[in-house]
């Protein structure tokens, strides 16, 4: 059915209004281009999106803010404050961490309580915590002015700005728990800021020793919460997307991304609607946007063997619960880690079941900003990972979470944080099948594209297709990662490229 056509040519058309959409239609706009997004769902945010009830407002993703010098540059780039728009609250301290043994360790942006709180738990730490800080700075360093930041197509120019010094530096041959206990002895502290390997989808005994930036970042520029909570965030980008003049379209999905010839030509809407456009860009998951909105001839076989090839990070199951009243003995951010750590990473990655030692994540962000919940009340998240949804033996999710949500408490009660059910007020779930189908995340994995060695830089899916010219990718699962930060980024770097090719 050829049903109207809703724009012009000259019209970027950008598929989903999740970060990674919203920053690279505030660089294109910036830049003087037409832009329109089309998001699936009623508001942009994505994965960061909202869920409001009984007076609690939950955000139904992140939930640790890092790097803000991300999102200040992106209000630069197009002449604005980021603090005119957003307010971000600090956190700290910053994540506490605790184990079956009751053992705790709590980390902080404030030199003096960190190297105090090592010291507590590996005396004689002091000289190693500055060392390790010192490594990483260089590491983070490297990283940002020389690999991440820029748009590099192959592994000889992405590698070749590295002097050998900085290449050694980068410690890519020794696991991310080995570089770490070059400096620590405590298993306690490898194992803490170990745990951000979760999210980069493998363990920390197996992904490359320069994520050690992940907890520097976080200890180097802080840990944040916009306001209003990480919507409040979302909201400050939409607004500056829209005074720009960026043309936002909600409850509007894509059906498909029509191409001819090895060219994109546009795309069609569930309604039929047709928009020409000779530059495509999509922001929904790399893998679900080439198997599901792509029908090329010739090419369904070549996207889905590449899409089975690519290795994703976990899924996971998350909570939103309104409790009535405060909860005492948990701070804002608090990491639930199991005695048997490896074991615990070799179920999720290598058994595909859900840890039987289980490791999980709460989070009170009223504790910080009390606007999140009524007046004296808590607005808790949870988030615990499991496998992707094609390799998990599970038959009902929803049966799964009930269970997995009665370990989490029974756990919990174990460090003295009792959470009696008829405080409960209001409680949402979502599945790894509520991500998939609601945000439209491959197999369900919550955090896109792994970030193995062969998955990151040049090696990862890029933000351009090599198929088809003139559509490309933005967000978690393309260049540089997954993650608030690294996906505005990666706005800002298809941005670029579209307009240096433009040029
Ligand atoms: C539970 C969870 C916790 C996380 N915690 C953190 C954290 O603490 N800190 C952090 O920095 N990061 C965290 N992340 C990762 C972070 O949320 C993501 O990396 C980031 O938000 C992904 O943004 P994106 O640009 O890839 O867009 P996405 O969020 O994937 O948005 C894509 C958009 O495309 C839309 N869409 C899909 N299909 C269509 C279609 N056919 N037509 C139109 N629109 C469509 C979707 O509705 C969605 O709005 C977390 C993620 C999850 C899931």
């Amino acid at each position: 059915m050829n049903r109207a056509n809703t724009g012009s040519a000259g019209t970027v058309a950008i598929i989903g209004g999740g970060l990674g959409g919203l920053s690279a239609a505030i660089h294109l706009r910036a830049a003087g281009r037409r832009v329109t997004i089309f998001e699936a769902n009623e508001r942009v945010g994505g994965r960061a999106n909202v869920i409001e009830k009984n007076g609690f407002r939950f955000d139904t993703g992140p939930s640790l803010l890092n790097y803000p010098w991300v999102f200040e540059e992106l209000f630069r780039s197009a002449g604005k404050n980021l603090s005119d728009y957003v307010t971000l609250l600090k956190v700290d301290p910053s994540v506490g961490f605790a184990w079956p043994d009751r053992t705790t360790f709590t980390l902080s942006s404030r030199l003096d309580a960190l190297l105090e709180e090592c010291e507590r738990v590996e005396p004689g730490s002091r000289p190693a915590v500055l060392a390790f800080l010192r490594d990483a700075a260089v590491k983070y360093r490297i990283a940002f002015d020389k690999l991440v930041n820029r748009n590099v197509d192959n592994a000889l120019s992405w590698f070749g700005a590295l002097s050998p010094r900085e290449m050694a530096s980068l410690s890519v041959w020794r696991s991310l728990y080995s570089e770490l206990g070059r400096f620590f002895k405590s298993p306690r502290i490898c194992e803490a800021l170990g745990s951000y390997g979760m999210y980069l989808g493998g363990s920390p005994h197996s992904l490359p020793g320069f994520f050690s930036i992940l907890p520097y970042g976080e200890l180097a520029y802080g840990l944040w919460l916009p306001e209003g909570g990480i919507y409040g965030l979302v909201s400050g980008m939409e607004k500056l997307a829209v005074e720009l003049g960026v043309e936002i379209r909600t409850s509007c999905p894509v059906d498909e991304i029509r191409a001819e010839h090895g060219r994109v030509e546009g795309i069609t809407l569930r309604s039929g609607d047709r928009l020409d456009s000779q530059t495509v860009i999509s922001n929904v998951d790399v893998p679900t946007t080439n198997t599901k909105l792509l029908r090329c001839n010739g090419l369904t076989g070549k996207f889905a063997a590449r899409a089975a090839n690519t290795r994703m990070t976990c899924s996971v199951l998350t909570y939103y619960l309104g409790i009535r009243g405060k909860i005492d003995g948990l701070g804002h951010h608090t990491i639930f880690l199991p005695l048997d750590y490896q074991g615990a990473f070799d179920d999720l990655n290598k058994h595909n079941r859900i840890p039987r030692d289980l490791p999980f994540y709460v989070s009170l962000p009223s504790e910080t900003d009390p606007g999140l919940a009524p007046a004296g009340d808590t607005a808790m998240f949870v988030l615990v990972p499991t496998p992707l949804i094609s390799e998990a033996c599970v038959p009902d999710w929803n049966a799964e979470a009930l269970e997995v949500k009665r370990r989490v408490f029974e756990r919990l009660m174990r460090h003295g944080v009792n959470i009696h059910p008829t405080r409960i007020v209001c409680e949402e779930i979502y599945t790894p099948e509520t991500w998939r189908d609601r945000f439209g995340l491959h197999n369900g994995s919550a955090f896109g594209a792994a970030h193995n060695l062969f998955q990151v830089g040049p090696f990862r899916d890029a933000n351009y297709s090599r198929e088809i010219a003139g559509l490309y990718y933005t967000g978690a699962s393309t260049t540089p990662g997954t993650g608030m930060p690294m996906v505005v980024l990666s706005g800002k770097l298809v941005a670029e490229r579209i307009l240096q090719r433009e040029r």
